[in-house]
């Protein structure tokens, strides 16, 4: 909720807004659960509170701990319904990364995520409750916010929008610690350009080419490269801010250097950063494998002799499985039933 629905909640109390304040500070800063723990509030307020209302919290299906200080949980709101947040401690700054759905309707055919089919929405509650969750158990406060583990954030949308904001106003978090990873829904990008919120737009690319990308991502037969491309551009435009291209390195499949040239060529002229995400192992039909750090390496080299910002993805969590989706693929009595993609694509 935010400060403006938690004072509608109060009613009649007086000085609503600032009781809404202290309870927001509380929840969101905090991390309180029990309304016994406001100090600060009148104790009949406290009393009355606690019998009609209760703050929402997430419970622990599974924990993991990573040898490298990463840690992953499988949460549930009361249903059962697991959903994953990460969090990753890096020397400099502590990031997260959360879910906005249960599954991905995307079947996207290297996700173990998307393997899965596709359950529900996130609301914004469960969305900043991973954040809040995973918050208790790092002792240095969480910064960054990445939209990276289960699910397709645009097609989530007022519940993804509402929690960035409440991040913002109510977290304290900068929105420029905030990264929101697309698959490509080209009419919800040119949505969220218009909201003017200054956070960082990932865009999940891994091939330049449609033929590829149609194989591995049903979503670019909807809206394909070109689309995807000069919505990137448009939001380049309205926003002012540079966009990260995700590129995963499937060996064979989308590592090749003709990939690399024409990814350099399509990109050209546009401020981006090409991210690249060595595939991290999920059980494919295909049989999909993770390149050789030379070729990783070579095709680095070829995008940044034509001039493009490249990066790599860290690498961490590996002993326990840190990749979108896995760890709730091996969760007994996951999510199950898959819906067409058509679905719950919007119309565009
Ligand atoms: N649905 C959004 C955000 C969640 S997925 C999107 O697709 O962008 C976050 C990132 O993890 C995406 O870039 C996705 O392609 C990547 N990913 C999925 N499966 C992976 C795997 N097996 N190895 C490495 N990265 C993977
Ligand atoms: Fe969904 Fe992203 Fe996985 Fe594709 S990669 S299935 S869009 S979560």
């Amino acid at each position: 909720m935010t400060r403006a629905e938690i004072a509608d909640l109060l009613g009649e109390e007086p000085r609503a807004n600032v009781r809404a304040a202290q309870i927001a500070k509380w929840v969101y800063r905090k991390g309180a659960t029990r309304f016994g723990e406001m100090t600060d509030l009148p104790e009949n307020l406290r009393a009355s509170l606690g019998a009609t209302w209760q703050v929402s919290g997430l419970a622990i299906l599974r924990k993991q701990e990573s040898t490298d200080g990463v840690n992953k949980l499988l949460v549930h709101s009361g249903d059962q319904q697991g959903f994953e947040c990460v969090l990753l401690p890096y020397s400099s700054r502590v990031s997260c990364c959360i879910s906005s759905q249960v599954g991905c309707a995307m079947g996207c055919r290297f996700c173990a995520t998307g393997l899965g089919g596709f359950d529900r929405n996130l609301d914004a509650g469960e969305i900043v409750g991973q954040y809040l969750m995973l918050q208790r158990l790092s002792p240095r406060r969480i910064s960054h916010v990445v939209y990276m583990g289960m699910g397709e954030p645009l097609l989530n949308y007022d519940n993804v929008i509402k929690s960035l904001r409440l991040f913002k106003d109510e977290v304290g978090l900068s929105y420029r610690h905030m990264t929101v990873s697309t698959v490509g829904i080209v009419p919800e990008i040119r949505r969220l350009a218009n909201e003017k919120l200054p956070i960082h737009l990932a865009i999940s690319l891994h091939s330049p080419f449609d033929e590829v990308r149609d194989r591995l991502m049903p979503v670019n037969r909807k809206w394909p490269m070109a689309e995807l491309l000069s919505a990137c551009r448009e939001y380049v435009e309205a926003t002012g801010r540079k966009i990260t291209f995700e590129y995963l390195l499937i060996e064979e499949v989308t590592d090749t250097e003709d990939q690399a040239e024409e990814l350099a060529r399509s990109i050209k002229g546009l401020p981006c950063l090409v991210n690249l995400i060595p595939f991290n192992h999920v059980d494919t039909e295909q049989g999909f494998r993770r390149p050789s750090r030379n070729r990783v390496r070579r095709f680095r080299a070829v995008l940044e002799s034509a001039g493009v910002n490249v990066s790599q993805r860290m690498e961490r969590g590996h002993d326990i499985s840190a990749a979108c989706g896995q760890l709730a693929g091996s969760h007994a009595g996951k999510f199950a039933k898959r819906r067409s993609l058509c679905t719950v694509l919007p119309s565009s």
